[in-house]
């Protein structure tokens, strides 16, 4: 019997901003979610040449997420060896809690994405999707985009509107590369960790 409703927010987290930390905040609120589980990528299998280590990725998020007791942090594709499917994430997280209705969310950048993931529509038939706004896109593309892919791949994608953040983790890495400031993009406690460990340099 399902008695929990759970968002699963995958990424990166190369390093984790304040995008999306306000992106799970607000999906958590209006789904009334029992939690929202973050699941930092192994080696993603559409960004070649990774070059941050998976742990440095995952404690960053644990770090940012400590103040929320309904965020965790899941280390299933960190452990894993091989490329991390989020098929095969969502499959063992629904083996690992039957009870559970799971919502993965994406921005919607990744959402148009998603036909070129390993087996979109496998992928979208196990559970229902949330794409929340991001800049950069306009608004009628992207509806034309996830009406495409509803049409041919069968998922259900619900699109919902967050305040808009232009950040970037991309940005935040060129940022410390450059030596220019990104205070208040990312907490500050994840911008310690990155100079400490001289990460991005
Ligand atoms: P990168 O620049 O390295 O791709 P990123 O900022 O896009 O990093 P990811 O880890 O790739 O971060 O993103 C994980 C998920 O969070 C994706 O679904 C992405 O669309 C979403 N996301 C990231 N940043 C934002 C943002 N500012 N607003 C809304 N969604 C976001
Ligand atoms: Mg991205």
């Amino acid at each position: 019997m399902i008695n929990r409703k759970v968002g699963i927010m995958g990424g990166s987290f190369n390093p984790i901003h304040q995008g999306h930390l306000v992106v799970a905040n607000e999906v958590l609120n209006i789904y009334n979610f029992d939690e929202i589980i973050f699941v930092p990528a192994g080696i993603p299998p559409h960004k070649n040449g990774l070059k941050t280590n998976p742990w440095d990725r995952y404690i960053m998020t644990q770090i940012a997420t400590v103040s929320n007791d309904r965020f965790t942090v899941s280390d299933i594709e960190v452990k894993r060896t091989g490329k991390s499917y989020t098929l095969e994430t969502l499959m063992r997280l629904q083996e690992m809690y039957p009870d559970t209705e799971f919502y993965f969310i994406t921005g919607t950048d990744a959402i148009i994405d998603i036909p070129n993931w390993h087996e979109p529509e496998k992928l979208l038939s196990l559970c229902k999707f949330i794409a929340v706004s991001r800049p950069g896109i306009d608004k009628d593309i992207i509806e034309k985009k996830i009406k495409e892919i509803k049409d041919t791949l069968n998922g259900h994608i619900e699109l919902m509107q967050v305040p808009m953040l232009q950040i970037s983790s991309t940005d935040i890495r060129e940022r410390i590369k450059k030596g220019v400031s990104a205070k208040y993009l990312l907490p500050e406690t994840v911008e310690q960790y990155i100079i400490k460990n001289n990460l991005y340099r």
